[in-house]
């Protein structure tokens, strides 16, 4: 038994003295589950058997792969992403996937003080048994997380301390785009749309089990969209800004580009059904991956580029699948702008006219606030109003939204929002951020008047009946964005920020929520950090930080120690404004979209230039120069990229990014250059049943 930190004995409430034992067979966890899992909070999280798992032959079935959440059930269970490479792997007949969530604290310390491993659902295999960890990792909230989940399985830490015979640990996700602060604690990171490459990576984890640690991180590397950060080595400048970064193997790629899917994959319908209520309790189709609209702020819409649009045919027949596979009452129709789903409204109208008399619930997140959007809602809950009406605009003022690049001007929400209260629904939830580039305080002051002037209307049609919910987070300038050279605001800033909204958005019918500077803090230096940080991350957990994003469990203080263990600086991290020709820590992974396209996107913030829908206009951010042989081999309507080869109806591609108009109030000199201002693209065809 390998736990490094088991407590040495637990005195229980009723006097018996735990110590732990040798536990390491699935026989001898699932006994000593059986002696007291009665006695933590929500049992079912630890025990699987759901309906739809996958519990194959562990005996006869050479290749194990453990996919890990390293959060709590009730969060991987509605992780879509955790729920495709499950199906991948499992369709497979010589391998398996069984999935592993890190128990709540109750449950962790249990098993500590019993010297039970960390453990698969399906077959309660110790997780170090398995030939490849793969760890989800979408957030920077996760990491120490991903050390405690190490720890409870006995595995060494760092990757380089591991021994020939133990799992290869490899992460993915949006969560690691930036892999540099946690490079010591995975054998690699694979950067992209895993489907295809979980495959190869868990064929080397078994083939190569045993082979030294360093070939089989060879074998890894030769994997495209493999980073092994042993094989580079980073060179600093005595300022601490970094210098160069070297590959320092054969194998390394420089940069390391990010795999892509060329066409969505089947979706995912035999979704295993947990027993208890977890945050998602639904099925989701992936109607979209990626989005065309270019919000400066947003890290989706960047990692996640080219569009790929899922065929009508075959999001109506995963609907189909998933309500007789599951049983589901509630299914997801999820992309990052569900608005441009190129086929939005007959997929609405076929839905609806399906499903009109069944008890199904459907949801489409991510819709823009547009009087579509509000016929879309409306068509799917069919007069019977389950939830409010979500607005997005992220900032409060036109000129700041025209540094975002998101320029929804505030009279068409207000009209919108008059449809919203009009149509019956009695609540709309707004989210906003502040810290964006050239905020002033009167783009804050904004916040309160623009969600006020939403609740009087709502006033107007609903009397006391109608509601705001305004949640507003501080901007966490993130890599790969053109934000990824903006100052974090100073603690001092944000508290005055949230001062302004706190006493301007109370009373009732409102109700405001909004992040700790602290936590905003945390995330960002993590996600900015360089390796030097995998020390501070480890002293972090050392002191006692995991469950960072759940705010009872978030120790501030443990994080602030660290870093003065380290000898680093938070401010440094998060505050520095980065100049746009330093070497950032992410610039050897690429994730398709050219550098220069996000420095001159940066500069356009800046002078409040507006860039369109890159559907209408392409900016050739990259995607079409290092993906053009798969666009070749897909059908013309399957990207929101313009489609290449001979006689292809091309779309203008522009040398570097026009504007499509530049706000006045910012660069009066610019503005005289471009046309007047004009709306992004809207839909026009109506989703209205009543209408056919
Ligand atoms: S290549 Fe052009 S169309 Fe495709 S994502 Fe980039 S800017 Fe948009």
């Amino acid at each position: 038994m390998r736990v490094q930190t088991p407590p040495r004995d637990v005195t229980r409430a009723e006097g018996e003295v735990i110590m732990p034992r040798n536990i390491n067979t699935p026989d001898a966890i699932r006994r000593e589950l059986e002696r007291f899992l009665h006695r933590v909070q929500r049992p079912a999280r630890y025990v699987g058997g759901e309906w739809n798992q996958v519990v194959k032959d562990w005996e006869h079935i050479p290749i194990h792969v453990a996919l890990v959440f390293p959060d709590i059930y009730d969060l991987g269970m509605s992780n879509l992403g955790l729920a495709i490479l499950y199906d991948v792997v499992n369709r497979q007949p010589n391998m398996l996937a069984e999935r592993v969530f890190l128990p709540w604290v109750d449950m962790e310390r249990e098993m500590r003080a019993r010297g039970i491993p960390l453990y698969s659902l399906e077959t309660k295999h110790p997780v170090r048994d398995f030939d490849l960890i793969g760890v989800s990792v979408p957030y920077e909230q996760l990491y120490t997380n991903v050390l405690n989940m190490l720890d409870l399985a006995g595995i060494p830490l760092r990757a380089a301390d591991r021994a020939d015979e133990d799992p290869l640990v490899v992460a993915g996700g949006s969560g690691v785009t930036n892999p540099e602060p946690m490079w010591a604690f995975f054998d690699a990171f694979f950067i992209g749309e895993g489907e295809e490459a979980i495959l190869e990576l868990a064929q080397v984890a078994h083939e190569t089990r045993g082979l030294p640690r360093r070939e089989r991180w060879r074998a890894l590397a030769r994997i495209p969209g493999v980073y092994v950060p042993h094989f580079y080595r980073v060179h600093y400048h005595p300022d601490g800004t970094i210098r160069q970064v070297e590959p320092t193997e054969p194998e390394a790629a420089f940069p390391v580009l990010k795999r892509i899917v060329p066409l969505l994959p089947p979706p995912v319908t035999r979704f295993v059904v947990p027993y208890v209520d977890v945050v998602h309790n639904r099925g989701a189709v992936e109607i979209m991956r990626g989005c065309t609209r270019g919000c400066r702020y947003c890290h989706a819409g960047i990692v996640y580029r080219p569009v790929r649009n899922r065929p009508l045919e075959e999001v109506l027949a995963a609907v189909d699948a998933i309500v007789r596979e599951t049983g589901f009452e509630e299914i997801s129709l999820l992309s990052l702008s569900s608005s441009d789903y190129e086929w939005v409204g007959e997929l609405v109208q076929a839905l609806t006219e399906r499903y009109r008399d069944k008890r199904l619930a459907l949801s489409l997140p991510s819709l823009r606030i547009e009087s579509f959007s509000v016929e879309l809602m409306e068509a799917l809950e069919g007069g019977r109003r389950r939830s409010g009406f979500t607005f997005a605009p992220e900032a409060a003022t036109d000129r700041l939204r025209d540094v975002i690049n998101k320029p929804i001007p505030t009279e068409q929400m207000l009209e919108v929002a008059e449809e919203v209260y009009r149509r019956g629904w009695t609540t709309i939830k707004m989210y906003f951020m502040i810290g964006h580039p050239t905020q002033t305080r009167e783009d804050v002051e904004a916040i309160v008047d623009l969600s006020r002037r939403v609740l009087d209307i709502g006033r107007k049609h609903l009397g006391k009946k109608a509601k705001i919910r305004v949640g507003v987070s501080t901007l966490v300038p993130k890599p790969h964005t053109p934000f990824q050279w903006v100052e974090l605001a100073s603690e001092e800033e944000m508290w005055e920020q949230i001062g302004i909204l706190r006493r301007g958005l109370r009373g009732p019918g409102i109700h405001l929520s909004w992040n700790h500077p602290h936590e905003t803090l945390v995330e960002a230096f993590l996600s900015r950090g360089d390796r030097r940080l995998a020390d501070v991350i480890q002293r972090a957990w050392e002191r006692g930080a995991k469950f960072d994003a759940w705010g009872d469990q978030f120790k501030f203080d443990a994080w602030m120690q660290a870093f003065r263990d380290v000898g680093l600086d938070p401010e440094w991290y998060a505050r520095r404004k980065r100049e746009l020709e330093e070497v950032l820590p992410w610039d050897h992974i690429s994730v398709g979209v050219k550098k220069g396209f996000l420095q001159q996107e940066y500069i356009h913030a800046l002078q409040g230039a507006v860039i369109d829908d890159c559907r209408e206009y392409c900016y050739s951010c990259g995607i079409l120069t290092y993906f053009k042989d798969l666009r070749r081999q897909v059908p013309d309507e399957a990207w929101g990229c313009p489609a290449l080869g001979r006689g292809k109806k091309r779309q203008p591609v522009a040398p570097r990014p026009v504007p499509m108009y530049v706000n006045e109030e910012m660069s009066p000199e610019l503005a005289a250059q471009y046309g007047p201002r004009r709306l992004q693209r809207e839909k026009k065809r109506t989703p209205d049943p009543q209408k056919q």
